[in-house]
């Protein structure tokens, strides 16, 4: 990963700056004027728990959430929206469990926006996501609370946020993006904490993990991201490398505890997956060069082990254009030759996966991820995987999530709903085209997208 450097402070002219895009683009994005109850009839519905599609159901919003599904006629209420589905698919809005707000550009290009660039250049990558059809995302490192509270309020189109902050990465890990052989932040320039206010923070010691997770969590953090292991896009850390001591994880699992949600660690070899598993961290973020032994011990303690495949292909397809080195291309290799039989043992062992994408560039290439999985699971479990389990995995924030339930269709939800065009179950890969696909794309009640023309 490239992280973007700003320095602490730099956010506030770029939430200015969202503001005026918002002034601007609010006429194309905002939702309709909400109505009270919309209707839909005539659907085919993938519930987000099953392995097929249920025909002719009609489902009945009412404000934010979903009301009444039902095979008998629904006789909708005085004032409604009435859509026909015309037989189209209905899913939940997807999830995105590992995302990047703030990573839209490649590194390059990023290192030298502006922050009131950065503003603008996120809020349009948020709105990506939601026409995309993805309705809920959570932030592995990047955007804070002040960007859900934006979206929240309407300013900006974009998914419902799970912000993590700038994620804790140790001196010379894989958060630490600093030009070759420059001066640390602490020891030479600045005496600031934070590496970086868009993507990390670099800290040493349990006390400044403690605090630097306590700042993130008063920002608005919904959980804690820790980097704990080498990485692809980062320069200096091979990949064999384990990153934090266990004292330094469990202070980041205090943290995350006292305010009742959790850790999860990017990390991708034995060692370090290991060691954040003995120490209370049961979200494992790629963990692409895990044995069977290790990933049978994770399913054992229950721990999640989320995975991406679109930034591989990305990264092989476009990572020389995008500005990666040598070094950064050895290593995504080396991650590659066993990705099948990962796959294959977390398939074994039925661990709980989620569908993550972390493209850092090149975004609009996220739906692909189904594609790509489809290799691997049936498209059920796929869609399974981008609705219900993502809602499993980000609702293990316990207090912090403010949102209620969503990733399924099913009474009392929230209403976050797509109507797509043709059968994903039959060829996943028609979300890849997600403009002539997603027929209607509905958040929290609130039609984002409707092309089906059959509004009365
Ligand atoms: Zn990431």
């Amino acid at each position: 990963m490239n992280f973007v450097l700003s320095p602490r402070g730099a956010w506030r002219p770029a939430l200015f700056a969202l503001g005026l895009l918002a002034a601007t683009a609010f006429a194309e994005t905002a939702p309709v004027a909400a109505p009270t109850a919309i209707l839909i009839r005539n659907a085919r519905v993938f519930d987000g728990l099953g392995d097929a599609l249920t025909d002719g159901l009609s489902v009945l919003v009412v404000g934010d959430k979903i009301a009444k599904i039902s095979k008998d006629p629904i006789v909708p209420p005085e004032g409604a929206v009435v859509i026909d589905a015309q037989g189209r698919t209905l899913t939940p809005g997807f999830i995105d469990v590992h995302m990047h707000a703030s990573a839209f550009l490649p590194g390059s290009i990023s290192d030298h926006a502006s922050p009131w660039q950065m503003g603008v250049y996120m809020a349009k990558s948020l709105e990506g996501f939601l026409q995309r059809g993805f309705t809920t995302v959570r932030d592995a490192g990047g955007a804070d609370g002040s960007i859900a509270d934006l979206i929240d309020k309407g300013y900006i189109a974009g998914p419902r946020l799970f912000p993590s902050g700038p994620a804790l990465s140790q001196t010379g890990g894989h958060g630490d993006n600093r030009a070759p052989y420059s001066a640390h932040p602490y020891f030479g320039r600045s005496q600031e904490l934070a590496m970086s206010r868009g993507l990390s923070w670099l800290v040493d010691g349990p006390d400044e993990v403690l605090r630097a997770a306590r700042e993130n969590l008063k920002n608005g953090a919904t959980q804690i991201k820790i980097l704990a292991s080498g990485g692809v896009l980062s320069q200096f850390d091979p990949l064999h490398t384990v990153q934090f001591t266990p004292e330094e994880i469990r202070a980041a699992v205090a943290a995350a505890s006292n305010w009742g949600t959790y850790v999860m660690a990017h990390a991708y070899n034995v060692k370090s997956v290991r060691q954040l598993l003995d120490n209370g961290v049961l979200q494992i973020m790629h963990g692409h060069l895990l044995d069977e032994d290790t990933i049978k011990l994770a399913a054992e303690k229950g721990a999640v082990i989320e995975f991406e495949l679109v930034w591989q292909w990305s990264d092989e397809v476009h990572g020389k254009a995008n500005g990666l080195s040598d070094v950064n291309l050895a290593k995504l290799h080396q991650i590659k030759a066993g990705m099948a039989g990962y796959l294959a043992n977390l398939k074994k062992y039925h661990v709980l996966t989620g569908f993550g994408t972390d493209l850092v560039g090149n975004q609009e290439f996220q739906n692909k991820e189904f594609t790509l999985r489809a290799e691997y699971f049936p498209p059920a479990e796929v869609l399974r995987q981008a609705t219900s389990q993502g809602y499993a995995i980000i609702s293990l924030c316990g207090p912090l999530n403010k949102y209620g339930k969503f990733g399924t269709i099913e009474e009392g939800n929230q209403a976050d709903i797509l109507l797509i065009n043709g059968d994903p179950l039959k060829d996943i890969s028609i979300l890849e085209k997600p403009e002539t696909t997603l027929a209607l794309i509905m958040k929290d009640g609130k039609i984002f997208k409707n092309l089906t023309g059959r509004v009365q």
